[in-house]
């Protein structure tokens, strides 16, 4: 345990130290701490390396505040916002025209037979967040009591009602998938209390005419999970079982006038990224994807690489086109790196032992990249300057493991 602590620990230094010598040359290169030549190489199905330092930051947002029961929260700084408690500019009917819905103490107010709402947005795959209130004065019952409805695309109809004591049908509770799946639990707050809905949804995917993914609603209600990624079955019916089709790529949202006032307030979505299935890059890839992305990247630190070109200090250029052979390699690149190495382990040999010490360091981190890339068949079997210069290291005893 304590021996492999030891190689880990030592490895991840001697690679930050590559990474180091390439920010040294390159403003691109911004993920200079992260190690190089490090974590498993991209496969068949990863266009990226394990921990890989090429591999694009998360975009930062700036995180919104929460809810509370007497005030809406502020929302994540690249959220697209449809209702912010002052007008319905982002809304229509549901026959495109002017919206009808009242407004007023920062909340709008379905206006009984006035008739649903559209976003004059349309969007597919989103994170959506809504806050509803179901009126305080408790009338009737069932599906009659405080019903209203967010439809997905204006397709997919989460149920909002005043589930709060009051017995229906379970698929018609608030937080059901209407018709198909009842939410897991029923976290409602009183009548009168703006409840919280916070929805992922992914919309299903056909090709040449078969689902290849059904898509998809996760929903929390009030902070509790009442729908796991439960699969869509299709636009939402009533009394009838929904079928599944192909739904367009976007959609406006809507939301529906059941005759009850049901208010809402705090109404934003943020769309977002493709799926693998639908050219996303991000998760499990097939072969083909894979490859191309694989290419794509390995093209884009060549170009870096093109960058680094100093003939007083060839290294950085040197590695930075040893790493795009991870990705892709490539015979040009492989002959390039090839005259370059060359001549630097050439280099190397004239040195006398003191000032080959003085270049430890750095000569362990190219045979360490060499060695990288021997193991994921990066460079050819043999590659000799890779071979000259494992001799070169071996007579120094530089690679033993440290006691
Ligand atoms: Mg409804």
């Amino acid at each position: 345990m304590g021996v492999f602590m030891l190689g880990a620990m030592r490895i991840c230094s001697t690679f930050a130290a590559i990474g180091a010598v390439s920010v040294f040359a390159s403003t691109a290169l911004a993920a200079g701490s992260i190690p190089r030549f490090y974590g498993d190489a991209p496969d068949d199905h990863h266009p990226w390396a394990v921990h890989d330092p090429n591999r694009p930051q998360p975009k930062v947002v700036t995180p919104g505040s929460f809810s509370s029961l007497e005030q809406p929260g502020q929302p994540p700084s690249d959220a697209i916002i449809l209702f912010d408690g002052t007008d319905l500019s982002k809304w229509e009917s549901g026959n495109g025209a002017p919206a009808k819905w009242a407004v007023k103490e920062g909340v709008m107010e379905v206006v009984p037979s006035s008739g649903e709402l559209r976003t004059k947005d349309k969007f597919g795959d989103c994170q959506l967040h809504l806050e509803w209130a179901a009126p305080k004065e408790v009338k009737g019952d069932s599906q009659g009591r405080g019903n209203s409805g967010v439809f997905l695309m204006g397709l997919v109809e989460i149920q909002i009602l005043d589930s709060y004591n009051n017995i229906t049908y379970a698929d018609g509770h608030a937080g059901a998938v209407y018709g198909v799946n009842p939410p897991m639990v029923n976290p409602l707050r009183a009548p009168g209390e703006f409840q919280v809905y916070d929805i992922v949804f992914r919309r299903p995917i056909y090709k040449g005419g078969q689902a290849v993914d059904p898509g998809h609603v996760t929903i929390f209600l009030n902070g509790v999970l009442i729908q796991d990624h439960t699969a869509l079955e299709g636009p939402t019916g009533h009394m009838t079982r929904s079928q599944p089709r192909p739904f367009p790529d976007k959609g406006p949202l809507a939301l529906q006038d059941h005759g009850n006032p049901t208010r809402f307030r705090n109404i934003w979505y943020r769309e977002l990224p493709p799926r693998p299935l639908e050219g996303g890059t991000d998760g499990y890839l097939t072969t083909e994807a894979t490859m191309a992305k694989r290419k794509e990247i390995a093209a884009s630190i060549r170009q870096d690489a093109d960058q680094l070109s100093n003939p007083n200090n060839p290294l950085p250029e040197m590695l930075r086109r040893m790493e795009s052979l991870a990705y892709e390699k490539d015979e040009a690149t492989v002959q390039k790196v090839q005259q370059m190495a060359t001549p630097y382990v050439e280099a190397l040999k004239t040195l006398s032992t003191d000032q080959l010490s003085a270049r430890k360091d750095e000569v362990r981190q190219v045979d360490g990249a060499f060695k990288y890339l021997a193991r994921f068949k990066a460079i050819p079997a043999g590659f000799e300057p890779a071979a000259e210069l494992d001799k070169l290291v071996k007579a120094q005893n530089w690679d033993r493991k440290k006691k």
